[in-house]
This record gives structure tokens, C-alpha cells and sequence, in this order.
């Protein structure tokens, strides 16, 4: 309770005060039942949504039609939603209806596993758990509320919870809510790749993204939404799932280490694309995944190198070398030293601030044209890149009067 910040014990004790039920819902009572600071709070009430707006000077109607709203309380934001059911699902994504409820129990039972369908009262100290989710917690289950073959049938991305909430909690799949996930595939292959996107990013950010892949493996989840992967081979399979575990946490450089040595470059970005990341994104791993394979260089020139920072330019250099640690450590361990004094190199040679793209040449494009004495053309393009890789080769050039001596060099030789 001393965990439970004050503007939601204020709102909890007005809507309280006013005769209305109100308790913490979802997420947050399963994490303060198992000693983890919540990330955020739910707020359930009794009160209908135009009661809540009642009670409060500022209340924002968030999303009035679920009965969700905001109280702004001393410059905080609070969401109260009232109780509520569901109608039938008639095309497994949503319900037909929403009914709001005076009753906890009712919207209890809607929720998706038991450990998420507990309501607390931090003031009364009353815990409402009528699906058994407190034991549930102890024995580390994910179990569905009443039939799991109805419930993945009736929103057909909650298969996808199960195996994410297994992995980002380090629990065990019930046996009949793990033997629900095969037969009602056809319901998750319609939802939306959003949504998919958003619980599969959340289980492979977890500590235990490993586990929870292979759980998507072996449930036929993962076939669904990325067979790149789950067709690949045994062996590839396990070891892109043991990279992109012994990766960072942060999306582009798990995905990366996850798919970089099944696909790559383009065909990487089409799959982040395919799975409605932003484009920033798939770009990154596009990139990441085209130059991941940085054990094979560990014998190059400076010139060379410049040229993989230049491709891959300075901001990704560091992801670039964790998705290809990550990678290395997994599949070729001995290996690590080499590729950990490539590493070295390459910071070094980014560190010296070397130029790295047309923008950072010593000349202009109109510098370039008075100098050579034309006017706009594709001439001018093609020595702009003739002084880039000049200056990839050797970054001293970089100064107005070598580049102009360079230039005239080069035009004397293309008339020749
Ligand atoms: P996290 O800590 O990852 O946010 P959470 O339990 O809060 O976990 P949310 O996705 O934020 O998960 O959902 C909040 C609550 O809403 C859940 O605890 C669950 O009770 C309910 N819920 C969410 N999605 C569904 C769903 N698809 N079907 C049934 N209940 C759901
Ligand atoms: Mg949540």
C-alpha cells in the first residue's frame, strides 16, 4: 500500500467516499502480489463514466464509449474505467457490446488469465480473486479464466499473451491453456499485426525473449507471423533465438540478432515492414542485418573500415557492435577476441572524426563545378563520390586545395 502513489489512493477514497466500488485492477495487483513495483496503475470502478466526471473538478473523457475516462488530480493523470462485460465475439478481434457492471466480478471475468483478473482494495485491503489467480501466481502459471479454447477463439490474440506474459514473468503455460493454442491458430492468424507486433516486442525485450521464442515455436504461434524463422532449420533457429537473447534489450539490436544470420539488408526491413514497425526502424535493422557479420572482417585495412562506418553511419555503430558480439558469442565464441579488437579499431577510427559523406567534404558541390569548370551535371556527382572515396581512403586529403589538386588530376585523366 506505502507503494501505491497518492493520486491514486485520492482518486480510489473519493470514489469510495461517494459510495461508489473502486479497486485496482489487471497488471498492476498481480505485480504489488508478486513484490514488483507496478509500471502503471488500473483503476475499475462501480461508477459510471458521466459519475466519475461528476466527482472530480477535471475529469478528460479519455475513451468514453469503453468507460474508460481521465481524472486530473494535482497535475496527475488518473484512468478510471467502470466495470464492465462483454458481448459475443463474432470475428475474434473484438466484442459486439460493451455492458457496464455494478458488479467487479463480472469485469473480472472478461480479463484474460487468472493472475491478471484480481482486484485490491488497498484501503478496505480486500483482494477479489475468484479464478484462483493468487495460487496461480505462487505455482507461476498462466492460466486462462474459464475455457481457454473459448477464450483464444473469442479474441484470437491472447494465445500470443499467454506465451508473452510466460516469458516476461519467467512462468509455465497451464497444459490446457498451452494445448488451446494450436486448434484456435486460424483466430490469431486474423488479428491485427499490430497488435501482434506490440506483445511480440514485449516478449522479446523480456530477460527471458529465448524461452518465450521457443515457446512461439513449438506452439505454432511464430509460423504465423514470422516463418522466416520458425522455418528455418533446428540448429539456425537456436542460435538466432540464443543471439537475440545475448543481445541488449532494445528492439532494432535484438531483431537484428535474432534474424541477421537467416535473412538480411532488404529483405529484413520488408519482414519489420510486413510486422508494421515504424520505417526508422526498418531501416535500422535493414542496416544492422547487412553488416552484422563483422567476425569476417577482422583482418581489414583502416580504408575498408571507414567504409563500413560510412555505410552504416556513426549512429548505428554501436548497435552495429553488440548485434555482432551478440551473434559472435553465441555461434563462434573463439572468435570473440578478434572481434572485440575489431571493435576497438572501429571506435578509434570513428573517434578521429574522419569524413564519412559527401555533406562532410572540404568542397562543395559548387566548389566542385568551379573548380572543374561546369555546370550542373552528372559530372558533378561523379566526382563528388570520386573525392569521397578519396577521402575514405586516406581523411588527411580533406582539405579545399588537395581536393582541388585531386580534381584536376581526375578530369586530366577522364579527357585522356
Ligand atoms: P503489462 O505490465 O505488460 O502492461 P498488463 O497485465 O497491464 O501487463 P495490459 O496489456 O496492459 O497488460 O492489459 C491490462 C489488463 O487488461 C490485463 O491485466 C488484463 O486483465 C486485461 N486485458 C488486456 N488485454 C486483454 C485481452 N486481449 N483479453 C482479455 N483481457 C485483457
Ligand atoms: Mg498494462
Amino acid at each position: 500500500r506505502a507503494d501505491i502513489p497518492r493520486p491514486i489512493l485520492d482518486v480510489l477514497h473519493q470514489l469510495r467516499e461517494r459510495g461508489f466500488a473502486v479497486f485496482l485492477v489487471g497488471g498492476c495487483v498481480r505485480d504489488i502480489l508478486r513484490g514488483v513495483a507496478p509500471k502503471d496503475f488500473d483503476v475499475a470502478s462501480s461508477a459510471l463514466p458521466q459519475e466519475v466526471q461528476g466527482a472530480f473538478k477535471k475529469v478528460i473523457p479519455t475513451g468514453i464509449q469503453h468507460g474508460t475516462v481521465t481524472v486530473v488530480i494535482g497535475g496527475n493523470h488518473v484512468e478510471v474505467t467502470t466495470f464492465r462485460s462483454e458481448g459475443d465475439y463474432l470475428d475474434g478481434r473484438r466484442p459486439s457490446s460493451v455492458t457496464f457492471e455494478r458488479d467487479i466480478t463480472r469485469d473480472l471475468s472478461r480479463r484474460d488469465f487468472t493472475i491478471n483478473a484480481m482486484a485490491y482494495d488497498p484501503i478496505g485491503r480486500e483482494l477479489v480473486d475468484p479464478f484462483g489467480g493468487m495460487e496461480d501466481l505462487q505455482a507461476k502459471l498462466i492460466r486462462c479464466v474459464r475455457s481457454p479454447l473459448e477464450r483464444f477463439s473469442e479474441d484470437g490474440l491472447r494465445p500470443l499473451r499467454a506465451v508473452r506474459f510466460a516469458a516476461v514473468l519467467g512462468f509455465t503455460l497451464d497444459p490446457a491453456t498451452r494445448d488451446a493454442i494450436p486448434p484456435t491458430l486460424p483466430i490469431f492468424k486474423k488479428v491485427a499485426l499490430e497488435r501482434v507486433r506490440e506483445e511480440f516486442v514485449k516478449l522479446l525485450l523480456s530477460p527471458r525473449a529465448e524461452l518465450g521464442l521457443t515457446l512461439l515455436q513449438e506452439t505454432g504461434l511464430l509460423e504465423v507471423f514470422l516463418p522466416e524463422l520458425a522455418g528455418a532449420g533446428d540448429t539456425a533457429a537456436r542460435l538466432a533465438r540464443a543471439a537475440a537473447q545475448a543481445a541488449p534489450a532494445e528492439v532494432e539490436i535484438r531483431l537484428a540478432a535474432l534474424l541477421a544470420d537467416l535473412v538480411r539488408g532488404a529483405q529484413a526491413r520488408d519482414i519489420a515492414i510486413r510486422l508494421k514497425f515504424p520505417t526508422k526502424t526498418a531501416d535500422t535493422l535493414g542496416v544492422l542485418t547487412e553488416h552484422a557479420f563483422l567476425e569476417n572482417r577482422t583482418g581489414e585495412s583502416d580504408p575498408s573500415l571507414r567504409r563500413v562506418l560510412a555505410q552504416v553511419g556513426p549512429a548505428l555503430l554501436e548497435p552495429l557492435l553488440a548485434v555482432a558480439k551478440a551473434r559472435v558469442e553465441v555461434r563462434q565464441p573463439d572468435q570473440l577476441p578478434a572481434l572485440l579488437s575489431l571493435q576497438e579499431r572501429l571506435r578509434a577510427l570513428l573517434a578521429a572524426k574522419p569524413p564519412l559523406t559527401t555533406k562532410e567534404l572540404a568542397l562543395s558541390g559548387k566548389d566542385i563545378m568551379t573548380t572543374l569548370g561546369i555546370g550542373p551535371s552528372p559530372q558533378v556527382g561523379e566526382a563528388t563520390r570520386f573525392l569521397l572515396e578519396a577521402v575514405l581512403d586516406d581523411p588527411a586529403l580533406n582539405e579545399s586545395e588537395r581536393l582541388k589538386g585531386l580534381l584536376k588530376t581526375w578530369q586530366a585523366g577522364k579527357g585522356a
